[in-house]
């Protein structure tokens, strides 16, 4: 299976978990759009893919919350390439407090990034999608799809909902050769998750060793870190999958942390 001139959408792909997603499938042979906040680093790492090849990226400003924004992001990859086969609904934040003292602000802003983010890109692809009778659509879930952590509410909540929202995409997609699945990786080592390291050991009371090796990594087999290649790949796989046998699934990569 390879991603050969498939054009895909991988949201918040200027870096982290995004970006490795997005040379896998530049390495697999597709056309990706890097879609990010700020376009200069998107067009950056879109450079950086293209030269590796042997498919294509190239960079678009997107910020996920603003439906304006979202619905040209994708018009404009379907005017440059002519459809799409495959979005990655990736881009994400986070947010730790306490439940008691968790701004009713951020509280917003988190979900909004999740799951607005998630609404409005599938609902922009969709046309595309259905138009060619095909396509996968893969949601960036977390361990916290299936497990809650205190000072996580948001995060928790968002996640856990895109797990109601890629199965109602399978259902209706799935007449139109529409795929939806979840990805829920546990720890991995980006800039998302070196933030939160000194934030919980203060909100904690705790050593930044300990947030690593108790409240990261106690609970997976081995006490290692999940990688951004490891996630690349489970997306690769859902992305590259042929038919409707796969979908409505989702798929936990953690090092055993969350057995089902
Ligand atoms: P990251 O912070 O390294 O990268 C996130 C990217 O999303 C950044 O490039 C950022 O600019 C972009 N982004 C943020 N808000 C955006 C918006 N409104 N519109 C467009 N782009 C936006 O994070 P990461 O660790 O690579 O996380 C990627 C996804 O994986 C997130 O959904 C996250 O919840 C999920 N995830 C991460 C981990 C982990 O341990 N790192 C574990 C499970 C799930």
């Amino acid at each position: 299976m390879n991603l050969e001139n498939k054009i895909c959408i991988v949201t918040g792909a200027a870096r982290g978990i995004g970006a490795t997603i997005a040379r896998r499938f530049v390495a697999s042979g597709a056309k990706v759009a890097i879609a990010d906040l700020n376009l200069d680093t998107a067009q950056e790492t879109a450079a950086e893919l293209t030269k590796a090849g042997p498919g294509q990226a190239m960079g678009i400003a997107m910020n996920v919350t603003d439906e304006d924004a979202v619905n040209a992001g994708v018009q404009a990859v379907v005017d440059n390439w002519g459809g799409i086969d495959v979005l990655v609904s990736n881009a994400g934040i986070q947010i730790v407090h306490e439940l008691q003292d968790f701004p009713f602000e951020d509280w917003k802003k988190l979900l909004s990034v999740h799951l607005d983010g998630a609404f409005l890109t599938t609902k922009a692809c969709l046309p595309h999608m259905y138009k060619a009778g095909s396509g996968s659509i893969i949601l960036m879930g977390s361990v916290h799809s299936k497990e809650a952590s205190p000072l996580k509410s948001a995060y928790v909540t968002a996640k856990h909902g895109l797990l109601g929202l890629g199965r109602v995409i399978a259902k209706e997609g799935a007449a139109h050769g529409v795929r939806a699945n979840v990805i829920c990786p546990g720890f991995v080592k980006t800039p998302l998750v070196e933030k939160q390291i000194p934030e919980q050991a203060a909100e904690l009371g705790i050593s930044e060793e300990e947030v690593v090796n108790r409240i990261m990594l106690g609970g997976t087999v081995d006490q290692e870190f999940t990688t951004v290649e490891d996630v690349a790949e489970i997306a690769h796989l859902f992305a590259a999958f042929p038919t409707n046998a796969l979908t409505g699934q989702s798929m936990v990569v953690s090092h055993g942390w969350f057995m089902e």
